[in-house]
């Protein structure tokens, strides 16, 4: 496909939007800037006419695809209703409702705008239930903006190492105090049961598939003993289901994996492209929300976007979504295999997202940070050359380590 690209808008666009269109290529497509002019279905088309099939996902939320007739009907009927209230509404109780029908750990559902909200109201409601203020989550997992911000992660892991070693941080939760912040390697249960041991954690925090980095599935038993571990010491188990969430299947990781955690975290696919996000969780933890937990927001439960989340998901407790993805999937899936069968490209499911799993060759673990930056390049340009062919994906998990998975380290594309 030829791409072809109006230089001169572009630039003048990346004037005036701070970071625009370098931001959102800076993961990896920056020498072929896009700007979208429509989106409808898988397809997105930009402003100069080149169409592209969207593996993308919109960083993931359109799981029903671009403006699906259901979402767009029901918020189009929204807007004669009313745009925003500051209050409760019907719509809201009954996309509550639907969330503990399809999500084990749903006993209760607090609304909000992002993932990142949503993560910082998961940990508040465990530091109160807890009286404790550490928090310990994994190397490589990602639970939002606000890591950056608040737990330093990049400066902690480099100066940790694969060992655990708490950090306090400067910033504040609002009115609770800072929050000190453990971190270790994934998919070693042993490491939890130790650090849990000590007695002084909050919760813990993960994403049940580290899809942030390269797709690592748990291995058999970790789920399990992390929950077994937070029970013996007093600790709250949080999964962050902000990207597994309804893509693993409509009860995400933890119905998969038949492991529930006290506190969950939702997002993305939850309002196909709407601003929605949510922590759900056992009542005797949520109902702290309202006593002792502050988590509001102007524009939490907009009655738009609350439509939007409820038509979103009638179709998936209707299962329509899963028997679509579920076929196309393993078509791809098969195809590319094929495809890439002598290029040294692994490709695998986990759950129904396809992750491309692209290896660049074999780095001892502790490496694995030089390998990083030497790999980057090779990844980009496999993204660049899909691009080409008029297939975008999201260049995702730079790299990921586990000694539990080889010694390897792998830059993943996921679709
Ligand atoms: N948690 C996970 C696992 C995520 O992947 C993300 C975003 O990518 C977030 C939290 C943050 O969500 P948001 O971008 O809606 O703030």
């Amino acid at each position: 496909m030829k791409f072809d690209v109006s230089r001169q808008r572009i630039e003048a666009a990346s004037a005036i939007v701070a970071g625009g269109v370098n931001s959102a290529f800076r993961s990896g497509i920056r020498p072929h800037p896009l700007v979208f002019a429509e989106a409808d279905g898988a397809i997105l088309t930009d402003v100069d006419g080149n169409r592209l099939v969207d593996y993308f996902l919109g960083m993931g939320p359109m799981l029903l695809g671009h403006r699906p007739a259901p979402v767009v009907d029901a918020v189009r009927a929204q807007l004669d209703r009313s745009i925003l209230v500051a209050g409760q509404t019907d719509l809201e109780y009954a996309a509550a409702r639907l969330l503990t029908e399809l999500v084990p750990s749903a006993e209760l559902v607090r609304f909000s705008v992002s993932g990142s909200e949503a993560v910082q109201a998961a940990l508040r409601v465990a530091r109160a239930a807890t009286g404790r203020s550490t928090v310990l989550k994994f190397e490589g997992h990602y639970h939002g903006w606000f890591d950056n911000v608040m737990w330093s992660v990049s400066p902690t892991l480099e100066e940790a190492g694969p060992a655990e070693a708490p950090v306090p941080v400067a910033s504040s939760l609002g009115q609770q105090p800072a929050v000190d912040l453990a971190v270790l390697p994934w998919n070693d249960a042993d490491l939890v049961r130790q650090r849990l041991a000590r007695g002084d954690v909050a919760a813990v925090i993960m994403e049940p598939v580290m899809f942030n980095n390269a797709g690592i599935l748990p291995l058999p038993g970790y789920l399990e003993a992390v929950r077994e571990a937070c029970d013996a010491s007093g600790t709250l188990l949080i999964f962050d289901e902000v990207i597994t969430g309804f893509r693993i299947g409509p009860g995400g990781a933890q119905q998969e994996f038949g492991v529930t955690p006290d506190l969950t975290v939702l997002g993305k696919a939850l309002a196909n492209g709407f601003p929605v996000a949510a922590v759900v969780g056992k009542r005797s933890y949520m109902d702290l929300v309202a006593d002792r937990v502050v988590h509001g927001g102007t524009y939490n439960t907009q009655s738009v976007a609350m439509a939007a989340t409820l038509a979103t998901l009638t179709e998936i407790a209707s299962g329509r979504p899963y028997e679509t993805i579920g076929p196309v999937g393993t078509a791809l899936m098969e195809g590319l295999r094929k495809e890439f069968a002598d290029a040294g490209v692994e490709v695998r499911i986990v759950g129904y997202p396809a992750v491309f799993q692209v290896r660049f060759g074999t780095v001892r673990p502790r490496d694995y940070r030089e390998a990083l930056q030497a790999d980057r390049a090779a990844y980009v340009d496999f993204a660049a050359d899909l691009l080409h062919h008029g297939v975008r994906v999201l260049p995702r998990g730079t790299w990921f380590v586990s000694t539990s998975h080889g010694d390897h380290v792998d830059a993943t594309l996921s679709a």
